[in-house]
């Protein structure tokens, strides 16, 4: 049996009520993340990452479904034991960093510590210190809030986040008040805490910041577009991607099998999840040549197929290969309805043949 997740959210949906009505701001999330695992969380504003976060975070609770983080189910815990367990598992940093203004730095960090208990009162001084220099805040104990930069407010929130040294840090846009300059320090720190081994959601919507994150999960209208779709596609709308995450549908190809070929076979766009994947030729009387070898990530739309008739371009699979497919009149109705989606997919799919043929000698190779 594989291994369970060590955060895992099942089919969580959370309803607003507000006087204009019920307002579904998350709609059937399923998602899981890895102990260790450095993740971005992205979408437009009012995409539902910071309803998520209140989900995961316990600040909130969903109108259904579950969320489970290692061996607890969150929501089956009672209020206040709620609250202390959070207070050990997890830092939550926000965008807005809500240190107490009349206490030190110092004293800022120290709060969680009294809060659940942690430590010796008389180690923890020493503790809040080592988080300090960690963060790169030496020196600054004794300072009130106000004295420093945003970008060193921040920072010493996330030390606050870390006091009682969770496995666990959640940040919901921490950035998002931040110079650039100010916001790389905070993400320095991020990555130095996920090679320590702590587990780490970063709600941005800075594509710069995604970049350096190991994974990215994206929401668009309070439901996840797949990840790979969004590897894949990265040109296309947000609502775009969720659009083709409903048409696709996961397809295996046994080794040797043609997944696609010009003008036949059911699939319009396939996205490559496992397993390599050859473009070939098809010239008759002779065996299919080898055009490039595609692996999980890539993709291939029939656009690609029917940029160049004449060079009779079909995949086929290396070894074992699981995709996720659009099938062809689906991904034709997509097309129509969206045609400056259309227009950005056929620009790639030049810019491939292109890449496949730069030279321009297999169009010039008149062998059929
Ligand atoms: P994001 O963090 O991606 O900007 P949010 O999770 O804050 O998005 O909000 C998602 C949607 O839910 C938005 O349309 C927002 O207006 C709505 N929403 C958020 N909180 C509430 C609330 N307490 N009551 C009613 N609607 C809310
Ligand atoms: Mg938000």
């Amino acid at each position: 049996m594989p291994t369970p997740s060590y955060i895992e959210l099942r089919d969580v949906r959370k309803v607003y009520k507000t006087a204009a009505g019920d307002f579904p701001a998350l709609r059937g999330i399923n998602l899981s993340f890895e102990r260790g695992e450095f993740t971005a969380i992205m979408g437009k504003s009012g995409s539902g990452k910071s309803t998520l976060i209140n989900m995961i975070t316990g600040i909130d609770h969903p109108t259904s479904g579950s969320v489970r983080i290692g061996e607890i189910e969150l929501y089956k815990m009672q209020e206040g034991r709620m609250a202390q367990w959070r207070g050990r598992n997890m830092g939550v940093v926000f965008q807005f960093f809500q240190l107490l203004p009349t206490l030190t730095v110092l004293e800022n960090i120290m709060l969680p510590m009294d809060y659940c208990n942690m430590y010796e009162p008389g180690e923890r001084v020493a503790r809040a210190l080592k988080w300090m220099e960690l963060v790169g805040m030496d020196g600054m104990a004794d300072k009130l809030p106000a004295a420093l930069s945003g970008g060193q407010q921040q920072i010493a929130a996330i030390a606050r986040a870390l006091a009682n040294d969770p496995p666990i840090l959640i940040a919901d846009e921490p950035t998002g008040n931040l110079d650039s300059r100010s916001a790389n320090l905070v993400l320095n720190l991020f990555e130095k805490l996920a090679a320590q081994g702590k587990t780490i959601l970063l709600v941005t919507h800075d594509p710069t910041l995604v970049r350096r994150a190991r994974r990215r999960v994206l929401i668009s209208d309070g439901e996840l577009v797949h990840e790979a779709i969004d590897r894949a596609l990265p040109m296309l709308p947000h609502p775009q991607l969720l659009l083709l995450t409903k048409l696709a549908v996961p397809r295996s190809f046994e080794p040797g099998a043609v997944i696609a070929r010009q003008g036949g076979l059911d699939n319009g766009l396939i996205i490559i999840l496992q397993g390599e994947v050859q473009v070939t030729r098809d010239r008759i009387g002779h065996p299919p040549g080898v055009i490039a070898t595609l692996g999980p990530g890539d993709y291939v739309s029939e656009l690609e197929m029917l940029e160049l008739p004449s060079l009779r371009l079909a995949l086929r699979a290396q070894g074992p290969v699981d995709t996720l497919c659009v099938p062809l009149a689906s991904f034709g109705e997509y097309l129509d309805a969206h045609p400056a989606s259309e227009k950005i997919l056929r620009n790639a799919a030049a810019q491939k043949i292109q890449k496949y043929d730069p030279t321009g000698a297999l169009q010039r190779d008149k062998i059929p």
